[in-house]
């Protein structure tokens, strides 16, 4: 017997649980002491209550012996995805956007439209959920480096497939026009695909917050968005992706029956929550939370440069890129966070070998911890 052995190679799992026991062991040696997480990659305001209450009617629906909704909506209830094309993506149809569980297993799945031997190419730093699905799943990959910005460069060998993440988790950073207009060319010169993680967009004030405000994308790119940090349903577990009819020859066709097999559908419930989403007064109420998300990270990124960081990211989306002081490895800053300003981070190098001498701060906390985290470190500063 011959089980998966790629499991086995999957191990920056081991990192993030480095981090943990790191914290958990700290915390147990200093019980009294407050420990401030600018390491969550988790929301932190509960799910509004316009949104609750239609997955509370949703239930109820679920369990009335006459509006019992079972199976049936492999690509997502109609109505949902009638209000995700006509307010994020007009220029679609409707059969090009599939509603999903959640953008992690998304990005994953996705990789069955591919053949076996698909070269697959993932800029570092990055997601590590986009290595390690290519990882378990056997196929092949190779990283690709990115300039002194964290901008994937264009290779000159081939690749079939390419994930970018944008905004980007860890770097924090959005794609410019002309970055990404240069690889749907390589994109379209190559015969390539474009998996194009989109998780943050709503966290996009300036800049480029799909991919298919470039022209040409609709040939060649994915996309993929989530409901996870937008309205907190990072438990509830609702995500959405296109794939155009353009893209390639039948892709679309063939993904539909790919889904029809694989695929049951997202939960009722969670979808219907996700249609409360699109009413004007849900936006408005969740606008300010992601301001609020936003307003952190100006107060990192302010606080943090004006202490000598240089710091990446930060403006259109809730993480921050941060070089290490006095050439720490990402590992060492991590520690010095954790033992002398009592600061989580997280070492950027979890991320993937260009991710080493960094490490990502996240705004997605409180305001309150943000401020105090920026005092400890310019009390620490200003203390040596
Ligand atoms: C948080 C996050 C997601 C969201 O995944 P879900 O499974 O939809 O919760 C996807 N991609 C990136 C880069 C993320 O940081």
């Amino acid at each position: 017997m011959k089980f998966n052995e790629n499991l086995h190679k999957l191990d920056n799992q081991d990192s993030f649980y480095v981090v943990s026991e790191k914290i958990r062991k700290y915390k147990e040696n200093h019980p009294d002491n407050k420990v401030i997480s600018l390491g969550i990659g988790d929301v932190s305001f509960p799910i509004i209550k316009p949104i609750a209450d239609k997955m509370i009617e949703a239930i109820k629906e679920e369990s009335g012996a006459s509006s019992f909704v079972g199976y049936g909506n492999y690509y997502g209830l109609p109505e949902l995805r009638k209000l995700i094309r006509d307010n994020e993506y007009p220029s679609f149809d409707i059969e090009e956007i599939y509603v999903s569980q959640g953008t992690k297993s998304d990005v994953g799945d996705i990789l069955e439209l591919f053949d076996k031997d698909s070269l697959i190419g993932i800029p570092t730093p990055n997601y590590p959920i986009y290595l390690n699905s290519v990882i378990s799943l056997g196929k092949k990959v190779k990283l690709i480096p990115c300039d002194m910005n964290f901008i994937p460069i264009i290779p000159k060998e081939h690749f079939d497939v390419i994930y970018f993440c944008s905004p980007n988790n860890p770097v924090g950073i959005t794609y410019s026009k002309e970055t990404l207009s240069k690889w749907i060319e390589y994109a379209k010169k190559e015969g390539a695909v474009i998996l194009f993680d989109n998780a943050y967009h709503h966290f996009v004030n300036n800049g480029i917050d799909s991919i298919y405000e470039i022209e040409g994308s609709k040939e060649v790119a994915i996309e993929f968005r989530s409901f996870s940090k937008v309205i907190s349903f990072s438990g509830i577990r609702c995500s959405y992706y296109v794939i155009p009819k353009q893209l390639h020859r039948d892709i679309n066709s063939l993904w539909r029956v790919r889904t029809i097999n694989r695929f049951n559908g997202a939960s009722y419930v969670a979808q219907k929550g996700a249609i409360a989403y699109f009413d004007d007064l849900s936006k408005k109420e969740i606008d300010k939370n992601i301001s609020y998300y936003l307003e952190n990270a100006k107060i990192l990124k302010d606080g943090l440069t004006s202490l000598g960081y240089k710091v990446y990211g930060g403006e259109n989306a809730p993480y921050l890129w941060v070089k290490s002081k006095n050439n720490l490895s990402s590992w060492e800053s991590f520690d010095y966070f954790l033992n002398t300003l009592e600061i989580i981070i997280i070492p950027g190098v979890i991320f993937g070998k260009g991710g080493e001498g960094y490490f990502r701060v996240s705004a997605l906390g409180k305001r309150e911890d943000i401020l105090l985290a920026i005092k400890r470190i310019r009390y620490d500063e200003e203390t040596k």
